[in-house]
C-alpha cells in the first residue's frame, strides 16, 4: 500500500459533470484538490473507436438489465457527458426544494457560465426541422431545445457529438476539469476508488487501485461524484449499506421513419423535442452517426433497414421511470420496466409515429430500449442530508445519485448547478473552521511514525 504525500482540501472521486464542478469551484477560490478519475484523459477525436472501449465495454461502461435493456455510462474524463448530446433541461427547482435544496441562484450562474441556447437556424439540420415542423402543425408544443454548445465552433453536416466532439463545440465535464487543473487542481487517471478511509465516523481519504497497486490518498473533504451506479459501490465499501437500490434509468427508445428527399442522416442530435410534464415523456429528434444507427438496427433485426441513413429521421422517446432495482456488487444494473413504464414508452412512441406520418414518412419502426441516466442511488433525504453530506463527516456525494425522485429528464444543468452549491458550501464550512485555504503539505512517508504525524496523535 502506497500513501500520497499531499494532503488535500479535497478529494473529488469522478470528473463528470458533478465532481468537475466542485472540483472547479474549488480550484478556483484556491482550495487544493485531487481528481481521481477511473478513465483516461486522451484528447477527443471524435473517432467510434475511442468512444467503443469507453462507452460500450459490458460490465464497465455498459450494463444489460434482464429485458436486455442497455444502459450506458462513459468511463473516460467528464463522465458521461463526453458523449452525451448536450441538450440543457431547466434544473427541477419545486422538486428539490420539498428536499431543502434551492439550486435557482447556482442554475442562474452555471447559464451565465457555461454556453445554453437553442441553435440557431444555420445548425438546425433539416431533421430536427423536419421533425419540430410536423410536430407543431399537429399542435404539439414543440420547440428549439436549450444546448450545452459553443454555436461559433459547432458545424453543420457533422454528428459527432455521441463520438466526443472533437472541434471543442460541445461543452463537456472536460471543460470544467482543464480549467481546474489551470487552477493547480491534480488529477490522477486510471484512478479506481475502491472505498473511503473513515476514522471515528469522518472521512479522511480514500483508497484507490492505480496500475494494479493500492494507493491512499487523504484530504479534509471527499466528494464522492462517480456517477449513479460507481458512487453507490464506493459508499457500500466505505460503511454506508442500502445505496444503488431503487433508482431510476430514464428508459429511452427511438422510432424511425423514412422521408424523401430529407438528405444527410447528419444534425446535432435533440435540436427540438417536445415535453409531456403529466405524462412522464419527452421526444426529440435524434440524428445519430451511421455506425451507431446500424448497431440499434441489428439489436432489432432489422438487418435491410440498418443500412438506410440518407433520409431517415430517428425520433427519440425519453421516459421517467418508476424507482425500482438494485445495482449489484460487480456494478451491474438489475431492474426491469413495469408496466407502466412500457406504457409510456408506448404512448410516447405513438405520438412520434404521428410526427412521422404527418411529415411523410413511410418504413416506421420502433428499435430497442436504452438507459442514458442512471440516478436517485444515493438519494437526498435518504441517505444524504439537504448539504449532500452522508451520515459521515466530510464526507459527500454530488452527482446524478444525488436526485431524489424519478424525475426523466436529461439532469446535466442540475448536476452542475448541484456542483456549484456543494462547492460553496464547502468554501463557508471552512471559514467557519477557521482554515483559510491551502493546507499544509504533509509529508507521509510509510511507516507509523507518518501514520501519527497525520492523524496527529503524536
Ligand atoms: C448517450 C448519452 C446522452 C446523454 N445526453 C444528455 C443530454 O443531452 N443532456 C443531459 O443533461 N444529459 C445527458 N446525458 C446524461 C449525462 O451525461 C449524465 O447524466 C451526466 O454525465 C452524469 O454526470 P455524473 O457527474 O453523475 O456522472 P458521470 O458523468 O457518469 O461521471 C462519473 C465519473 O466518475 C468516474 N468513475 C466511476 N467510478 C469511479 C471510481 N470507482 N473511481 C474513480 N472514478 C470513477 C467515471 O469514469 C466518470 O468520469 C446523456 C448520457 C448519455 C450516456
Amino acid at each position: 500500500m502506497k500513501s500520497l504525500k499531499t494532503e488535500y482540501d479535497a478529494i473529488v472521486v469522478g470528473s463528470g459533470p458533478g465532481g468537475a464542478s466542485v472540483a472547479r469551484d474549488l480550484s478556483r477560490r484556491g482550495k487544493k484538490v485531487l481528481i481521481l478519475e477511473w478513465g483516461d484523459n486522451d484528447p477527443l477525436k471524435g473517432k467510434v473507436t475511442q468512444i467503443i472501449p469507453r462507452a460500450f465495454t459490458p460490465g464497465k461502461s455498459i450494463s444489460f438489465t434482464p429485458q436486455m435493456l442497455g444502459v450506458i455510462r462513459a468511463i473516460t474524463t467528464g463522465g458521461s457527458s463526453v458523449i452525451y448530446c448536450a441538450t440543457a433541461f431547466d434544473p427541477p427547482l419545486e422538486m428539490l426544494k420539498k428536499y431543502g435544496v434551492d439550486i435557482s441562484a447556482e442554475a442562474a450562474e452555471v447559464r451565465e457560465d457555461v454556453p445554453i441556447g437553442p441553435l440557431s437556424d444555420t445548425l438546425m439540420a433539416a431533421g430536427p426541422r423536419h421533425f419540430l415542423e410536423s410536430a407543431q402543425a399537429l399542435g404539439y408544443d414543440a420547440h428549439r431545445l436549450n444546448k450545452f454548445i459553443f454555436q461559433d465552433k459547432c458545424r453543420t453536416n457533422c454528428q459527432l457529438c455521441s463520438y466526443g466532439c472533437p472541434h471543442g463545440a460541445k461543452w463537456s465535464a472536460r471543460n470544467f476539469v482543464d480549467e481546474a487543473l489551470e487552477n493547480g487542481a491534480e488529477m490522477i487517471n486510471f484512478a479506481k476508488v475502491e472505498k473511503v478511509l473513515v476514522e471515528n465516523r469522518a472521512a479522511i481519504g480514500v483508497e484507490y487501485r492505480h496500475e494494479k497497486e493500492t494507493f491512499q490518498a487523504y484530504g479534509s473533504k471527499i466528494v464522492i461524484a462517480a456517477g449513479g451506479i460507481g458512487s453507490p459501490l464506493i459508499l457500500r465499501q466505505s460503511g454506508i449499506p442500502g445505496t444503488g437500490y431503487n433508482f431510476f434509468f430514464d428508459p429511452l427508445v427511438f422510432v424511425y421513419g423514412r422521408i424523401k428527399g430529407l438528405g444527410s442522416g447528419k444534425a446535432v442530435p435533440m435540436s427540438a423535442g417536445v415535453h409531456f410534464p403529466d405524462d412522464g415523456i419527452v421526444m426529440t429528434d435524434f440524428n445519430m452517426p451511421h455506425l451507431m444507427k446500424i448497431l440499434f438496427d441489428l439489436e432489432v433485426l432489422k438487418v435491410r433497414k440498418a443500412f438506410a441513413y440518407t433520409d431517415v429521421l430517428p425520433i427519440m422517446i425519453k421516459v421517467r421511470d418508476d424507482l425500482s432495482g438494485e445495482i449489484t456488487k460487480r456494478g451491474w444494473v438489475r431492474k426491469s420496466l413495469g408496466r407502466q413504464d412500457k406504457l409510456r414508452l408506448e404512448k410516447g412512441a405513438d405520438h412520434a409515429r404521428r410526427i412521422l406520418s404527418n411529415a411523410g414518412a413511410t418504413d416506421i419502426y420502433r428499435g430497442w430500449m436504452f438507459g442514458a441516466h442512471p440516478g436517485g442511488t444515493v438519494k437526498i433525504g435518504e441517505h444524504l442530508d439537504a448539504d449532500l453530506k452522508t451520515v459521515f463527516d466530510n464526507l459527500y456525494v454530488c452527482d446524478c445519485s444525488v436526485i431524489p425522485e424519478e424525475w426523466g429528464l436529461p439532469p446535466t444543468w442540475t448536476l452542475l448547478s448541484l456542483g456549484r452549491r456543494l462547492a460553496k458550501h464547502l468554501v463557508a464550512e471552512d471559514k467557519v473552521s477557521g482554515k483559510t485555504g491551502f493546507q499544509p503539505v504533509v509529508v507521509m512517508p510509510e511507516n507509523e511514525e507518518s501514520q501519527e504525524l497525520r492523524t496527529g496523535s503524536m
